[in-house]
């Protein structure tokens, strides 16, 4: 298969490619990606750039009937699509189908939200004057994505940029060209007009900073590293250029004393170590107080030792192999890190299956403290560590003493507890009772401190991103 570039209603001549390697068998090549250079790029920029005021004055009814059509066949292809996602990313199938799924859903709640998009209308402080509010388009959006996700957060950012009437370049992750191609495809048949939606895969650091720093990109949202984001968002300052960042997470989950103890188990299993642990709002810090902590750790490490990792295709895996080689080494050298620095470590040793991957048992670090590297620095693999706390107060700070801000999460039976979390945890999303990944995808997501920049993306709140607004006085 050959995945090529998407550029003004053609899919272009490649010139120079790269291979998608299966992570869980990298002897199976699922083909060849094209790598835009600068030149494809312009040409993108061009395309859209002629496309956003037609597609701005589309009527609501042709921008539901658009994302409808790519709902519906997302959810009709979701087995087909999952197994893509799966055999490229490495997440298990029913996580893969699950994503392609959720895709799906997100593109239908977009149809809907077309014909909902509403102004405000209020009488002015002086007579006879009338002031409408109405949102618009701000025309060519640039979408920079990583690979964890690799069809479902192409899908939040291109579905609410075309609900909201604006022209599209997508620059995916090098990892997953496929199911970046596999959802442009299904754009390209949708009744879009030609130049709206542009996909144009490439090396990140060879054509992102062009699409950041042309003036005929009005907005850039990107999910990814830290590093890249903060040179995203300096470019975009320069340029003065609106601007959306989700990046990291080290995302806390307290266990409380009174916590039922088979809920904080399975959230903390499922938020450490489902997806790999390739998730921003993966809970990387189990923040636990001491009645419960020996009971918990014992607890959680029999769960994680007895997950199935394996081949992402084979049936009853519960834990994929991680993404790439280099991921693989990153994360082993942070579980080497920890123990280093006294942590005890269970599992996290690189692991051989019969075929040939990048295979890791996941790791849970115990006898940390919150200013060890591997509580301060996001791993991003299914490795988790332990902070024994004596009480409630102490779990809350430990929780906010980080950088990141993006999810929080809290198991325990007190209301009292559970409420002063919720309002005083400093992160984007609070969990009580529940694992801190997994969201719904009608409200919005994301973080504060260091892992979020820009207004939040998904649900009602996306439309703060994708319009600017026009405040219209009249004397009739
Ligand atoms: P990750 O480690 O999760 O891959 P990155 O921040 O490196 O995170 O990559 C996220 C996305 O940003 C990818 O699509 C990548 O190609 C892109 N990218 C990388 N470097 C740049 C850059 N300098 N400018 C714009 N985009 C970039």
């Amino acid at each position: 298969m050959d995945y090529r570039n998407f550029v003004g209603g053609q899919w272009l001549e490649t010139t120079d490619s790269t291979p998608n390697v299966n992570p869980s068998d990298i002897s199976d090549i699922l083909g060849y990606a094209a790598k835009a250079g600068v030149d494809q790029l312009d040409q993108a920029i061009d395309a859209a750039h002629q496309a956003a005021p037609g597609w701005a004055a589309s009527t609501p009814q042709q921008r539901f009937d658009v994302l409808d059509f790519v709902g519906s066949e997302l959810l009709a292809r979701k087995a087909e699509l999952g197994r893509l996602l799966s055999r490229e990313e490495g997440k298990t199938l029913p996580e893969g189908i699950g994503e392609v799924a959720r895709a799906g859903q997100i593109f239908k709640f977009f149809a809907g939200e077309a014909l909902r998009l509403a102004g405000d209308r209020l009488a002015s402080v002086r007579p006879g004057i009338e002031v409408d509010v109405t949102r618009f388009p701000i025309g060519v959006v640039g979408l920079i994505t990583p690979w964890n996700f690799p069809i479902a957060i192409p899908a939040w950012k291109i579905a609410p940029a075309l609900c909201y009437g604006n022209a599209v370049i997508l620059k995916p992750a090098e990892l997953v060209p496929g199911c970046a191609h596999a959802l442009i495809e299904i754009l390209s048949r949708s009744g879009l007009p030609e130049g709206v939606v542009n996909l144009v895969m490439g090396r990140g650091s060879q054509i992102g900073p062009r699409l950041v720093e042309s003036a005929k990109v009005k907005a850039i949202s990107f999910t990814g590293s830290v590093p890249t984001g903060r040179g995203i968002a300096a470019a975009c300052g320069q340029h003065l250029k609106k601007v959306q960042l989700e990046m990291g997470g080290k995302n806390p989950m307290v266990v409380l004393d009174d916590a039922d103890l088979a809920i904080a188990v399975e959230a903390s299993l499922n938020g450490a170590f489902f997806s790999t642990g390739q998730r921003c709002t993966a809970s990387s810090r189990l923040v636990v107080t001491e009645g419960i902590h020996e009971r918990f750790v014992e607890a959680l490490a029999e769960r994680m030792q007895a997950l199935k990792v394996g081949n992402a295709l084979e049936d009853g895996v519960q834990m994929g192999p991680v993404v790439d080689e280099r991921q693989l080494q990153q994360n082993l050298s942070y579980v080497d890190i920890a123990a280093k620095q006294g942590g005890k470590v269970q599992g996290g040793e690189r692991l051989n299956r019969d075929t040939e991957g990048f295979y890791m048992a996941p790791a849970l670090v115990s006898e940390t403290d919150n200013a060890m590297r591997i509580n301060t620095e996001e791993v991003f693999g299914p490795v988790a560590s332990v902070i024994r706390v004596k009480d409630y107060e102490e779990a809350l700070a430990v929780a906010n003493d980080t950088e990141f801000g993006l999810s929080a999460g809290i198991c325990t039976t007190s209301l009292k507890h559970a409420s002063h979390f919720k309002a005083n945890a400093e992160a984007g999303m609070v969990m009580v009772n529940l694992p801190t990944a997994g969201v719904d995808y009608h409200v919005p997501f994301g973080g504060t401190k260091g892992s979020s920049f820009g207004s939040r993306e998904q649900g009602r709140y996306a439309a703060e991103f994708y319009t600017s607004v026009k405040t219209a006085y009249t004397l009739p």
